[in-house]
């Protein structure tokens, strides 16, 4: 799992939404820790526009957004990918796709490019020449 997708759904995904998607009505920012078997309300949502986040006050640990739509088994590469379209956001530049042809020739160096040019030359030259005996 890439980090980038860790951090943009921590900045942007809310907490009441993934608790709401989960079937969680969320009435204050007073809520059932999600992460453990909690049978009073021991964990406080805080929301920000940085990025909310829930503290767990019987755990002592803070959670969040990210971990939370993986507890709830959501596809977090499809959520990232929407959040990027929906915010217009430009995503991580892709390592472009080489030719699979000049994957071969990765580390000539200029001079034997010619070289490597000047060999093909002569051999469609003998080719040719071949052809001449034959034609
Ligand atoms: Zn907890």
């Amino acid at each position: 799992m890439s980090k980038i997708t860790e951090r943009i759904i921590n900045r942007y995904v809310k907490i009441r939404k993934l608790l709401e998607y989960e079937g969680i009505s969320v009435y204050s920012s007073k809520i059932n820790c999600p992460f453990h078997n909690d049978l009073h309300p021991s964990a406080y949502i805080y929301e920000d526009e940085t990025g909310d986040t829930i503290y767990c006050f019987s755990e002592a640990k803070v959670y969040y957004p990210y971990d939370l739509a993986v507890l709830y088994h959501i596809d977090v590469d499809a959520l990232y990918v929407r959040i990027v379209d929906e915010k217009g956001l430009e995503l991580p530049e892709v390592k472009p796709r080489r030719d699979k042809y000049l994957e071969n020739i990765p580390s000539l160096a200029g001079h034997e490019i010619h070289a490597w040019f000047r060999g093909i030359k002569k051999l469609v030259e003998l080719m040719d020449a071949r052809r001449g005996i034959q034609g």
